[in-house]
């Protein structure tokens, strides 16, 4: 079914991931009104985790004030494409559980564009943050592997799907805030194939990161596998 439906989407004119309308062949993804409302993240942000600043802090460093802080942070770099508010939410929401798997390309060049200071800081390999295996069969597929699959496409790294194997099935995270989404997933995730991580630049993709429990999560495993150092990437992000 789904490869008749991508057979089919070959033919159809492009629409709107957003809204649906029918695009008129030159914008890519979003027609004009929808792009508008998009809240792309450009600079000035925290080069750091990405978060954008009110204004460029003076001097060169420019950090935000949490990450100034941190001694041990759980990511080199971190990026994301768009924030994720009323007017994002729709894509994210149809791209995850609504089956509008070929939005993936349009979201995943958005996340390239985005995680330019990754790939030029000698990323190595693309890591999707995992599914546990008895939500991946009722939903079929997992959004994050889709987008690194086009992210290995645009930049050239290899994918390792499996690297990471979500072997405890937690409630999902909106079901939680703050400090209960942390213990949600404490312990949630085990690395299955070391081998693959063990002194390497990681890049660890998701679809929307909202407080960084679930990634950070990954990217202590990832640590303690011996990655010489874990990045994330996410579509969108709450600021
Ligand atoms: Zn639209
Ligand atoms: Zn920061």
């Amino acid at each position: 079914m789904r490869l008749l439906s991508s057979v089919l989407n070959a033919f159809l004119p492009p629409r709107c991931i957003k809204c649906g309308k029918i695009l008129a062949g030159t914008e890519d993804g979003l027609c004009p009104e929808c792009f508008n409302e998009i809240n792309f993240i450009s600079r000035p942000y925290c080069e750091k985790c990405g978060r954008p600043l009110d204004e460029k802090p003076s001097g060169s460093m420019v950090y935000c004030a949490s990450c100034l802080q941190e001694l041990k942070p759980h990511f080199r770099y971190s990026r994301s494409a768009f924030r994720y508010d009323d007017k994002s939410k729709n894509m994210i929401l149809s791209f995850k559980f609504l089956d509008k798997t070929e939005n993936a390309k349009v979201l995943g060049d958005w996340m390239y564009n985005a995680g330019k200071d990754i790939w030029n800081s000698g990323a190595e390999v693309l890591v999707p943050v995992p599914l546990h295996y008895t939500r991946l069969l009722k939903r079929r597929y997992n959004q994050s592997a889709l987008l690194c699959n086009q992210l290995s496409k645009r930049s050239g790294l290899p994918v390792e799907y499996t690297a990471i194997q979500r072997h405890i099935k937690t409630r999902p995270q909106v079901e939680f805030s703050g400090a209960a989404r942390i213990k949600n997933v404490r312990n949630a995730f085990q690395i299955k194939s070391p081998e693959k991580i063990r002194g390497k630049h990681v890049v660890l993709v998701d679809d929307v990161m909202t407080t960084g429990s679930t990634l950070k999560e990954c990217a202590l495993a990832l640590h303690k596998a011996g990655a010489a150092s874990v990045d994330a990437l996410t579509i969108a992000r709450v600021c």
